[in-house]
């Protein structure tokens, strides 16, 4: 079996080492070993003190690598900062976005790699060779893309029309320094417009016999993903069945401030409202047991399963059922 599978990071990552975890249980398939093929968001992506920084692959390649710090879900285990503390005391900024010293050295390699040339996809791979993720790793682009979000700006100067000033900032200033609390205005894809799929990307969901959707964030995650020219429309345009999983949970997002992004695009937070979104080529949708009574655009099949990633057999169980649900609609 073929699996292609859109993920941000957190919580597409978790849904994955999940997903690993039900596949390593079951006996190998017809056509050989399981193959899961991952688009991650680059999206988040940013550059600081002088580093090529890729939140959402990297969280992605640390879980299923074994390198993730377990409670956090993102960045090293074992992790220190003494780097920080000297940037730090170098009054260096941004001071709000820490950066752990073992974490450095990926973006260390990443950005020297990307200085000499390589795309992105290249550097994603050679990364993985260390961690052995156990699926194919690929951005979603190998342009540069970066969500800003606009925000009201006290300190400018208000238009003429009395509407206040407003500035973008990058989207991890928005959600790691603001946590989302000055309300997004507009949440913009910078360079989107212009970018390509990565190498791999549209052949992966165009040859896979099921594409999942874990509970990422249905915006600054799938949403940016969806957005890059061309992968709509491959997932709209292939054969195999596609599955999603509610990352909204009676009404609310289980961890994490998707609720603020998904208000910025006028879009309720709930799991019939994000199943809305993906309504053009959304096979199945789970959701909460509390959310089975929702209303599913129509053709899109609804399964209530317990959505809660508490551990590893938890999200095996989920990712199983959203297998049982594509091999029924395929
Ligand atoms: P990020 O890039 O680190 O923000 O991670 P993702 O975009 O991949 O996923 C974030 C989303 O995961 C959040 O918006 C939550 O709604 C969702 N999420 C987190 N934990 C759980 C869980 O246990 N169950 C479900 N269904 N969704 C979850
Ligand atoms: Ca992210």
């Amino acid at each position: 079996m073929r699996i292609t599978a859109l993920a941000g990071g957190v919580g597409g990552a978790r849904f994955l080492r999940g997903l690993l975890h039900h596949l390593d249980s079951l006996p190998t398939g017809p056509d050989g070993p399981h193959e899961v093929t991952v688009i991650g968001n680059t999206a988040d992506d940013v550059t600081l003190h002088g580093l090529r920084i890729c939140p959402d692959l990297d969280t992605v390649m640390y879980t299923l690598g074994g390198g993730i710090h377990p409670e956090q879900g993102w960045g090293r285990a074992g992790e220190t900062f003494g780097v920080a503390a000297e940037l730090a005391a170098y009054g260096a900024e941004p001071q709000w976005f820490t950066l752990g010293d073992r974490d450095i050295a990926t973006h260390l390699v990443r950005t020297r790699m990307l200085g000499l040339g390589y795309p992105l996809s290249a550097v994603t791979e050679a990364l993985c060779a260390r961690w052995q993720p156990g699926v194919r790793l690929l951005p979603m682009s190998d342009d540069p893309i970066e969500t800003h979000v606009v925000i009201d700006d006290p300190e400018g100067e208000a238009h003429a029309d009395g509407t206040p000033a407003v500035k973008a900032v990058h989207f991890q200033e928005w959600w790691v320094r603001l946590h989302a609390a000055a309300p997004a205005r507009q949440i913009l894809a910078v360079g989107i417009d212009q970018a390509k799929p990565a190498p791999g990307v549209l052949e992966a969901i165009a040859d896979a016999d099921v594409v999942l959707l874990p509970p990422s964030n249905p915006v600054v995650s799938i949403g940016t993903i969806l957005a890059v020219p061309g992968i709509r429309d491959a997932i709209r345009a292939t054969k195999a069945p596609v599955v999603g999983v509610s990352p909204i949970i009676g009404g609310a997002p289980v961890r994490g401030m998707a609720d603020a992004c998904l208000s910025a695009i006028g879009v309720e937070t709930s799991a019939a409202a994000v199943a809305d979104l993906y309504s053009d080529f959304l096979g199945g949708w789970l959701v909460a047991p509390g959310d089975a009574g929702s209303t599913m655009p129509e053709g899109v099949a609804l399964r209530a399963v317990p959505l809660l990633m508490s551990d590893v057999e938890a999200t095996a169980a989920i990712a199983a059922a959203a297998l049982d649900l594509a091999t029924q609609l395929g």
